[in-house]
């Protein structure tokens, strides 16, 4: 039984099942993936990384000043 695959997340290194149930594989969400392509960047998108309640805020992210 080694059906189900698992990959590290490229953004956060969280595990993701390699499977149609990840369908932002290899990131484990739209979110990771969006920010990975740098869509952060642009107006269209902007990611709220303030009190979201991430449980994934222990990693201290460097505050970026964009000018
Ligand atoms: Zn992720």
């Amino acid at each position: 039984m080694n059906d189900s695959r698992t990959v590290a997340c490229p953004r956060c290194a969280k595990p993701v099942r390699w499977g149609p149930e990840s369908p932002f594989r290899p990131f484990c969400s739209e979110r990771c993936k969006m920010i990975d392509l740098g869509a952060w960047a642009s107006e269209e998108y902007r990611v709220e990384v303030k009190g979201t309640g991430d449980p994934d805020a222990g990693s201290a992210g460097s505050g970026q000043d964009s000018p």
